[in-house]
């Protein structure tokens, strides 16, 4: 039985070169739409529905819009040609309710299309000519026939040279063919207990709805079954912990009352709030796995020293992580001010070290004679050993390592964990991608600070930017420019930041100090263009997204962004979160090359919010879920139906319901899953991650 079937799946892995009506070309533009197999085309879903289902009768048809009816010809089509280059050809018609012509454009071969008598379903709008009502370019079927009228219609995305009949046509013949093959993968109880309709049924109706209830059946069943792959998937990295395991019991430190009095601000509420979430992880007997969210300058920093303070004082040791070295340094500076009247020893551990300081950092670590150590995420993969490491923090990341979590569970170690991402993450994906971790909201900023003042303009602007930028370095200031790329490319004309840094340094910024910062620096070489920038002695810092996190320069308040479409908006909040950091009047300028609505509304999101929660779920609402998880950032599989906007509700149903299937069968060994561990295993193939699966 099993091979039979095994068998009839692997028709479904057909190229679709051998389907009927596709041929080489057709075949190459399928592929630019991911379509490479039978199975891709039967999964590749409409966006949207035209919905021809509902018959009207002349009468009661509305002007103007898209109406189905079914009508008998009553006389042959007259042609006028009111101008030179334009035929119009007219077939009157009849149905119950009265009378009226079918119109085309420039399409007189229709004519002899139609003969007396033939009674027919239309589709088309509805125009009033004087007395004479008109239905345009319609769509026409026999009335037998129910292909083009009389149904609800697919409206697939397309690529150039195929059109939506073409690919309407060609699903319902592979539907047709193949829809026996498909097999179900969701077990019958769980289909039972939640009223999902079978595989078929389901494909064929997110295709061809019968009706609109259908359709939501449809849809619904297979948002379920998409969402409950992925989460299994997660479920089944290796290591990521769902349980709740033992951890380390945190003292209740007096003493942190007075670290915090002693700071040179008050806590704002939300920042108390916060602390006290982290406190009470962290003195419960249960491992912390807590992420907190707090947008760019809401004082995410000071949250985590006040818990590595707490960890020290308990006799344990705290590692902090930045992903970059810049970063990672300048926590440790600050860190290291903070904690220094304490007697707590901080030290720095990146890759610039030199080989003899690394070595006797390593060794101070193991043996317990360091408190802190801040570094990139390497501090945790590499060889290197704790003497009791008690507190993980993770600043910046976006996608917190499922990864890093594993590694430190292999070395033994068990400490409590603290994520912090200024990246803010709509509900709905926090709970995919950190289900199994508690969230903190850090939602209000320190007092004082000026709402940064940001502007959307085309590349005509360029030359009155540069005055606008010249005149604040004038006054003291220090400018950030940041570009896409850090070389040319001949792909795409896009303003690389050597090109731009080229181009300054010898016209309008000659007289000032402007320097490069890239990603392909060494760390040293960018370690001390940002410490130049750093101490003013740098006016212009044209660089790429390496100064994306973390960087804190009071004195630079103006950031002009080239090419800003090409940034997701997330990413472009978090740049200008580079200035405003001081007490002088900040901007952001945004140069956008493109003349395409979306851009353009994304800018102005930008332009007139500065929540990036708010940011972050407009950007995911207008670019959609499969572009905005296309981003490597959040490093998920691509969904092919869910909208995370909108299938909330099935969300929850599938994490219980995943939940549950975990405790009972771990490893997915039972046969009644083992369509879904199939899934599973095909939707990460192209994923790093390393599943228990495997
Ligand atoms: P982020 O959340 O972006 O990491 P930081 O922790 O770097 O923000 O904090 C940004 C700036 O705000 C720092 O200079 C920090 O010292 C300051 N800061 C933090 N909390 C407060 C507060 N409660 N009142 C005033 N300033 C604060
Ligand atoms: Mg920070």
């Amino acid at each position: 039985m099993d091979l039979l079937r095994r068998d009839i799946m692997k028709n479904l892995y057909t190229n679709i070169r051998y389907i009927k009506g596709v041929g080489p070309k057709r075949a190459s533009r399928l592929r630019k739409l991911g379509i490479n197999t039978i199975l891709d085309l039967i999964y590749y879903f409409p966006k949207d529905y035209e919905d021809r289902s509902f018959f009207s009768t002349l009468r009661e048809s509305t002007i103007g819009e898209k109406t189905s009816l079914k009508i008998e010809i009553i006389g042959s089509g007259q042609i006028v040609k009111p101008r030179g280059n334009l035929s119009i050809l007219k077939i009157p018609f009849k149905d119950d309710s009265g009378q009226g012509y079918l119109v085309w454009f420039n399409q007189n071969y229709l004519k002899n299309k139609f003969s007396i008598g033939q009674k027919l379903m239309v589709n088309g709008k509805v125009n009033k000519m004087g007395m004479e009502l008109q239905v345009m370019n319609p769509a026409f079927e026999r009335l037998d026939n129910k292909r083009q009228v009389g149904r609800i219609l697919p409206i697939y995305s397309l690529t150039k040279g195929l059109t939506n009949n073409q690919l309407t046509k060609i699903t319902e013949n592979v539907l047709k063919e193949n829809i026996n093959s498909l097999v179900e993968c969701l077990p019958q109880d769980m289909r039972r207990i939640h009223r999902l309709m079978d595989i078929k049924n389901a494909i064929e109706n997110i295709h061809f709805p019968t009706s609109r209830y259908m359709f939501e059946e449809a849809k619904r069943r297979l948002v379920f079954e998409e969402l409950l792959i992925l989460q299994l998937g997660l479920l089944t990295i290796k290591n990521r912990t769902h349980h709740e395991t033992e951890g380390i019991n945190f003292f209740q430190v007096p003493e942190v009352k007075d670290f915090v009095s002693q700071l040179p601000f008050n806590l704002t509420k939300a920042q108390v709030r916060v602390v006290r979430e982290i406190n009470s992880d962290m003195e419960s007997s249960i491992q912390m796995n807590r992420l907190v969210q707090g947008d760019v300058g809401s004082g995410k920093t000071i949250v985590a020293a006040i818990s590595m303070f707490k960890a020290v004082k308990s006799n344990y040791q705290a590692a902090m992580m930045a992903p970059t070295e810049i970063l990672a340094t300048q926590h440790f500076e600050s860190l290291k001010s903070l904690f220094q009247p304490w007697g707590i020893k901080c030290e720095l551990l990146v890759g610039s070290l030199s080989h003899k300081k690394r070595q006797k950092v390593l060794e101070l670590l193991e043996k317990g004679d360091i408190d802190i150590i801040v570094g990139t995420h390497a501090i945790i993969q590499e060889n290197i050993m704790f003497k009791n490491l008690g507190l993980a923090i993770t600043d910046e990341q976006h996608r917190f390592g499922v990864r890093q979590r594993a590694i430190l569970n292999q070395k033994g170690l068990s400490p409590d964990i603290l994520v912090m991402t200024a990246t803010p993450i709509p509900r709905t994906l926090a709970l995919i991608l950190y289900g199994d971790l508690d969230i903190s909201i850090i939602d209000e900023l320190p007092p004082g600070r000026k709402e940064i003042e940001t502007y959307a303009v085309g590349p005509n602007m360029i030359d009155r930017v540069n005055k606008f930028i010249e005149k604040q370095l004038l006054s003291g200031r220090q400018a950030y420019i940041v570009c896409p790329l850090i070389e040319d490319s001949e792909k795409l004309s896009l303003n690389s930041a050597e090109n731009v840094y080229n181009q300054l340094k010898e016209s309008i910024f000659k007289e000032y100090r402007i320097s490069l910062l890239h990603g392909q620096m060494s760390p040293k070489e960018k370690d001390s263009i940002m410490e130049k920038f750093n101490n003013g002695e740098v006016d212009i810092l044209v660089s790429t997204t390496v100064i994306e996190v973390g960087v804190d320069v009071p004195n630079a308040n103006i950031m002009m962004i080239y090419n800003a479409e090409r940034f997701g908006l997330a990413q472009l909040h978090q740049l200008r979160g580079r200035v405003g950091r001081g007490d002088y009047q900040s901007y952001c300028i945004l140069l956008n090359y493109s003349r395409g609505k979306i851009p353009r509304e994304r800018m102005r999101i930008l332009q007139s919010s500065s929540d990036g929660f708010k940011i972050s779920e407009k950007d995911l609402e207008i670019r959609g879920p499969g572009e905005f998880f296309g981003t490597r950032q959040h490093g998920l599989p691509e969904l092919k139906i869910t909208n995370l906007f909108t299938d909330m509700d099935i969300l929850k149903i599938v994490q219980k319901e995943a939940i549950k299937i975990m405790d009972m069968d771990p490893k997915l060994s039972s046969q009644q899953y083992s369509r879904i561990r199939e899934r599973i295993l095909e939707m990460f193939k192209d994923s790093e991650e390393n599943l228990i699966l495997n």
